[in-house]
């Protein structure tokens, strides 16, 4: 993606080097018998039991006031996050002004190894998220080493399709989305909620490819940029993530949807560049 010299955000909230953890409000516990539910919205379902475990765990952070001292990769990779993130207020501030609303800009907490969130405290483990509750989304940037090595999803667009994924999920929240989804949860078993949540998770990636097209409508990709965007996309999968795992898939379990589906609703959304085609819920087909 061409970027260099464009606009950064200024919604980008940097706690790297100030650790997690330590703070009192955390989730899941219960008060006065009263289950409060925060979903938080991941970008993959790895393992999902460790992934809540560590959301609802205390850790004991350290915050220091010492300036966090980052690699040259790590300024680049920080400066890139940033302007992605400026295309996604543009991007979707244009869509939401055409439909008679006003988009809300998120921001995005750049984190070292652990963070506190309104939706609990969280290590890096868990990958990057985003979080209803206090409209933030959060990374920690070695995530990048992560999709190269781990999931083999190199190049810088394949951290601008993270970046835009979990954006996709803030645009859920303002439209309404998440709040339905969690009215799904206490209603539903586990197995049919999983498979809401895949519709759900489809629905950010299909905002992810919506982005996509107006970059390239300002022919600001470049060549190879859509391929590491569905490269991935695909990694991320259930049925892959699955596999490499535990060698075997579990259907039932998904929470995020296939590989090929994941692909295939980026690029639904990259195709359109509209919000129409993306009703992931009333689908007749994933
Ligand atoms: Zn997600």
């Amino acid at each position: 993606m061409k970027w260099q010299g464009r606009r950064g955000s200024s919604n980008v909230e940097d706690r790297r080097g100030r650790g997690g953890g330590g703070g009192g409000k955390l989730i899941g516990g219960g008060i006065s018998g009263i289950v409060i539910i925060v979903i938080v919205t991941l970008l993959s379902g790895g393992n999902i039991g460790d992934i809540m475990g560590n959301l609802t765990s205390t850790g004991s952070g350290t915050n220091s006031s010492v300036p966090y001292e980052q690699s040259a990769q790590e300024k680049e990779l920080s400066e890139f996050v940033s302007v992605v993130l400026a295309d996604t207020e543009d991007v979707w501030s244009d869509i939401f002004k055409e439909q008679g609303m006003t988009y809300q800009d998120p921001t995005l907490v750049l984190y070292s190894g652990s963070v506190n969130s309104a939706c609990g405290t969280a290590s890096s483990a868990v990958g990057p998220f985003y979080c209803p509750g206090d409209a933030k989304l959060y990374i920690d940037l070695s995530f990048y080493d992560e999709l190269q090595q781990q999931f083999k999803a190199p190049g810088d667009f394949a951290m601008a399709y993270v970046i835009a994924h979990e954006v996709g999920h803030h645009v859920q929240t303002l439209l309404g989305a998440s709040e339905q989804l969690n009215s799904e949860r206490q209603r539903l078993s586990e197995t049919e909620f999983n498979k809401v949540q895949v519709r759900f998770e489809l629905q950010a990636d299909y905002y992810a490819g919506v982005w996509a097209h107006h970059v390239q409508g300002q022919n600001l990709l470049e060549e190879g940029d859509l391929e590491e965007a569905l490269t991935a996309a695909s990694a991320v999968g259930d049925d892959t993530i699955q596999k490499r795992a535990q060698g075997y898939v579990v259907p039932d379990s998904f929470t995020h949807g296939t590989s090929e589906q994941r692909k295939r609703w980026f690029y639904k959304g990259f195709n359109s560049g509209t919000i129409a085609g993306g009703d992931t819920f009333k689908a007749a087909e994933l």
